[in-house]
C-alpha cells in the first residue's frame, strides 16, 4: 500500500513539473523565429538584472575578474550556474535562458509533499499546478527570467513542508531539514532574513501559548537561531549538522534549555540581530554613518521618484498576480481559511501569505510569496466543495466519475486566466542581437580595466558583453551617481568629455581610499562624499554650479589611467527625458533648472503642408511654425537624418528662424521625429548619436551602426 503512495506522490510531482516546463514553453514557441532575440544561436535573457548574475558565473568561469570590477563571483546565484554550465552538456546561453523554468518548477515537489503529509495527495497536484504557472510567479520564472527569484518560493515552500512534517511527527530530522533549510536559502538569498525570521516568531508564540511543556518546539527552536546566527554559511551549515548529531543522541534533551540559551547568546553576540537592527538604523539614525573627508550638503534626484508609487496597487492587479483572477483570490482566501480549521499546522503558511500581501507596502515583487498558500487554498475548497457534493451522490463509481469531473472543471478554470496571461505576455528580450553585437565587438576593443559610460540601465548588460567596467549599474543608480551620467549625455560634448574624465578617475580614486578605510567589523559604515561634491571642493568651489560652469573652461583634468568609451543605444531616446530629469536639478537647492523640452513620435501624417506629429504638436512646414496645442512657437531648423546605400549617414538641414529655440528632426530610416530645444538639440547624446557630428579633439567614432554607437574619449 505504502509503495503505491510512493509512487503516486511521484507521479504527481512528475506531472505537475513537465505541467510547469511546458507552460514555460509557450514563449519560445511564440519566439522561435524572431531571430533578433538570439545570440550565438539561443535566445537572449529577458531581465537586465540577470546580467549581473550572467557576469558572475562568466567571471567564475574564466577565473580572472578585476578589482572594483562589482562582479559578483560571491554570490550564490553566480555560483550555482557556474557549476551548472560545468556539469551540464549545454551551452552557457542556454543555461542561463532556461535555468529559471527548470529550477523554478522544483516548487510542485515541496507542495506535493505538503499535501502528502496531510493525507491529501490530490490536493497537492491541483495547488501546485497552480502555483508553478501562477500569473506573477510565471512572470518572475519565465524563460530568460534569469534571477534570484528562481528559488526563492522553492526554499520557503521546502521550509513550510519541513516545519508541518516536524509539527506533525516530531522527529528530529525535520529540524534538521529547517536548518539546512535556513542555510541554503541565506546563502541563495541574504534578503530571506526576515522571512526565516517571520517563521521563527510564529512558532516561538505557538510554543509559549501551546507547547510550553514541550521540548520538541525548543530543540526547533533553538535549531532555526543557530541556523540563522550572523556567520558564514560553511561555519552555520557544520553547526546545524552537529546539533542534529547532538540531538540524535537523546542525551541533549536534559539540557535543552541551556541549549536555547546559548543559541539564544550566540544569535545575538554574532549580530544576528543586525539585519534587523541596521533596517532601524537607517530609519532612525541617519547620520550615523561616517563620512570620510569634506563634503557639501547636495539635492540629488532619486530614483524612485521616477518609479510609480509603490504603495498605490489596485486590488485588482495584486489578486491577479497572485491567483490570476480576483474571484480565485477570493476563493482562495475562503479556502484557506477552511484548511486552516481543517488542518491547524497550515497556519505556518502565514509568513508567506503576510509577505505576499506586503506587495501593497514593498512593490509588486512580493506577490509571489503569497501564491503557494493562495493555491493550497483554492485547491482545498475545490476538494471541499466535491466533499459535500458527494453527500448528494449515490455511492459508487459514478459518483467518483461525477466528483474527478467537478475537480477537473474546477481546476481548468483556475488555470485559464493564467494560462491566458501567459500567452498574452510576450516579453521582449533585454537586448536585440544587433546591440548585442556591438557590445560583442567593443569587448575586442576595449581593455578590462576601461569604462563604458551609459545609462544605468545598460550597465550590467555592458558588463557582460563586453567585458568592461560602468559607473552606473541596476544596483548602483543612487541620485549622486545618475547626476554626472545625465549630465553627461544632456550637455554639449565639451562640458560631458571632461566630465567624464573626472567621474571615472574620481570613482576609481574612491574605491582605493574606501578599501583603505574599511574598518572590517562595519562595512558598510564607510562613506564618501558624493563625487559632485568631491569635484565642487577639489576646484576650489562652495557652489557645484560654478563648478558645473567651470567645465566650459580649460581646467586641469587628473591623470588618464585608461579609456574611456560612450555607448549610445537608439533606445536610450525612449527614456531620454527621464534621464535628462536626474540632472535637471540644482545641486545646491534642489529646484528645478529648466525642463528640457524632447518629444518623440512615430506617429505621423502629412496634409497640405502641414505635418501632423501626434499628441496635438504639428508642424508648418510653409510657414516654418510649430504648434504645440495652442501655442505657436517659430522654428530654427528642420533636419533630416537617414542612412544612404553605402550605410553612411546622410545629413540634411533647411533653416527657417535662426532666433527660435526649437527644432524638428526627421529620423528618416527609423521614422522617427523628434522636437528639442536649443539645448538638448545640442546634447552629446543628440549630436552623437543622432548626427554622428562629434568634436575630433575629443571623440572617436569606433562602432556606428544604426540601433547603437560607440565613441571613444580621447581626452
Ligand atoms: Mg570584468
Amino acid at each position: 500500500m505504502n509503495k503505491i503512495k510512493e509512487k503516486k506522490v511521484f507521479i504527481y510531482i512528475a506531472l505537475a513539473f513537465t505541467f510547469s516546463i511546458l507552460v514555460r514553453l509557450i514563449w519560445v514557441y511564440q519566439f522561435r523565429h524572431v531571430g533578433s532575440f538570439m545570440w550565438n544561436s539561443q535566445f537572449m535573457i529577458n531581465t537586465n538584472d540577470g546580467y549581473f548574475w550572467a557576469e558572475g558565473a562568466r567571471d567564475l568561469l574564466s577565473g580572472v575578474h578585476q578589482p572594483h570590477d562589482l562582479s559578483p563571483i560571491g554570490s550564490a546565484a553566480s555560483q550555482l550556474t557556474f557549476i551548472l554550465v560545468k556539469i551540464l552538456p549545454f551551452s552557457f546561453e542556454s543555461i542561463i535562458f532556461y535555468m529559471p523554468a527548470f529550477i523554478s518548477s522544483l516548487v510542485v515537489i515541496p507542495m506535493v509533499l505538503i499535501a502528502r503529509s496531510l493525507g491529501r495527495v490530490e490536493l497537492g497536484f491541483i495547488s501546485a499546478l497552480l502555483a508553478s504557472i501562477a500569473w506573477s510567479y510565471y512572470n518572475r520564472t519565465m524563460v530568460g527570467y534569469y534571477d534570484t527569484d528562481m528559488l526563492n518560493i522553492v526554499f520557503p515552500a521546502f521550509m513550510l513542508w519541513a516545519l508541518i512534517l516536524a509539527f506533525k511527527t516530531k522527529e528530529e530530522r525535520y529540524i534538521f531539514f529547517a536548518g539546512l533549510e535556513i542555510v541554503a536559502y541565506r546563502w541563495w538569498y541574504p534578503q530571506s532574513y526576515s522571512l526565516e525570521f517571520a517563521f521563527f516568531g510564529l512558532i516561538l508564540l505557538y510554543t509559549l501559548v501551546y507547547e510550553r511543556k514541550n521540548i520538541y518546539y525548543y530543540k526547533l527552536l533553538a535549531m532555526m537561531l543557530f541556523a540563522l546566527m550572523g556567520l558564514p554559511n560553511l561555519i552555520r551549515l557544520v553547526i546545524v549538522i552537529f546539533i542534529y548529531i547532538l540531538y540524535k543522541s537523546k542525551k541533549a534533551d536534559a539540557y535543552i534549555y541551556y541549549i536555547l540559551g546559548l543559541a539564544f547568546a550566540l544569535f545575538f553576540l554574532t549580530g544576528g540581530f543586525t539585519p534587523i537592527w541596521s533596517q532601524l538604523k537607517g530609519y532612525v539614525f541617519k547620520d550615523s554613518i561616517q563620512i570620510v573627508g569634506e563634503t557639501l550638503p547636495l539635492h540629488f534626484f532619486s530614483v524612485m521618484q521616477t518609479i510609480r508609487e509603490a504603495g498605490k496597487i489596485p486590488f485588482e492587479t495584486f489578486a491577479n498576480r497572485i491567483s490570476g483572477h480576483t474571484i480565485t483570490f477570493i476563493l482562495s482566501l475562503i479556502g484557506y481559511i477552511l484548511m486552516v480549521f481543517r488542518y491547524r499546522v497550515m497556519l505556518l503558511g502565514l509568513p508567506m501569505l503576510g509577505l505576499g500581501f506586503l506587495a501593497n507596502v514593498g512593490g509588486l515583487r512580493f506577490t509571489i510569496y503569497a501564491v503557494p498558500i493562495s493555491a493550497f487554498g483554492v485547491a482545498y475548497l475545490i476538494f471541499f466543495l466535491s466533499d459535500y457534493l458527494k453527500k448528494f451522490l449515490v455511492e459508487g463509481k459514478s459518483s467518483f466519475y461525477i466528483r474527478t469531473i467537478f475537480i477537473s472543471l474546477c481546476t481548468v478554470a483556475v488555470l485559464y486566466p493564467n494560462i491566458m496571461h501567459i500567452i498574452r505576455y510576450k516579453v521582449p528580450t533585454v537586448f536585440s542581437k544587433q546591440e548585442v553585437g556591438v557590445l560583442d565587438s567593443l569587448k575586442h576593443i576595449t581593455k578590462r580595466e576601461d569604462y563604458v559610460v551609459s545609462w544605468w540601465d545598460y550597465g550590467y548588460p555592458i558588463r557582460y558583453y563586453s567585458d568592461v567596467k560602468t559607473l552606473g549599474d541596476g544596483g548602483k543608480h543612487s541620485g549622486d551617481v545618475n547626476f554626472p551620467l545625465s549630465y553627461m549625455l544632456t550637455n554639449p560634448q565639451q562640458v560631458s568629455a571632461k566630465l567624464a574624465r573626472l567621474d571615472v578617475e574620481y570613482t576609481e580614486k574612491d574605491f582605493k581610499i574606501h578599501d583603505a578605510n574599511l574598518d572590517k567589523s562595519e562595512k558598510n559604515q564607510v562613506k564618501l562624499p558624493s563625487i559632485m561634491a568631491q569635484l565642487t571642493l577639489k576646484y576650489g568651489f562652495k557652489d557645484t554650479n560654478e563648478f558645473l560652469m567651470s567645465l566650459k573652461t580649460d581646467i586641469k583634468l587628473p591623470k588618464k589611467t585608461r579609456d574611456i568609451y560612450f555607448y549610445l543605444p537608439f533606445r536610450m531616446m525612449n527614456i531620454f527625458p527621464t534621464i535628462a530629469r536626474f540632472s535637471d536639478i540644482d545641486l545646491m537647492s534642489g529646484n528645478t533648472v529648466r525642463r528640457p523640452f524632447f518629444y518623440q513620435t512615430n506617429r505621423f501624417q502629412e496634409k497640405n503642408g502641414i505635418l501632423d506629429l501626434a499628441n496635438g504638436i504639428s508642424f508648418d512646414q510653409t510657414k516654418g511654425i510649430l504648434k504645440v496645442r495652442n501655442q505657436e512657437v517659430p522654428v530654427k531648423d528642420f533636419y533630416v537624418t537617414a542612412y544612404g546605400k553605402n550605410k553612411k549617414l546622410i545629413r540634411q538641414r533647411k533653416s527657417f528662424d535662426n532666433n527660435a529655440n526649437f527644432s524638428i528632426i526627421y529620423m528618416r530610416s527609423y521614422n522617427t521625429f523628434l522636437v528639442l530645444d536649443d539645448a538638448t538639440l545640442n546634447s552629446l547624446y543628440i549630436q552623437l548619436f543622432v548626427f554622428d557630428n562629434y568634436d575630433k579633439k575629443l571623440f572617436k567614432p569606433v562602432i556606428l551602426t544604426p540601433q547603437a554607437k560607440v565613441y571613444k574619449l580621447l581626452i
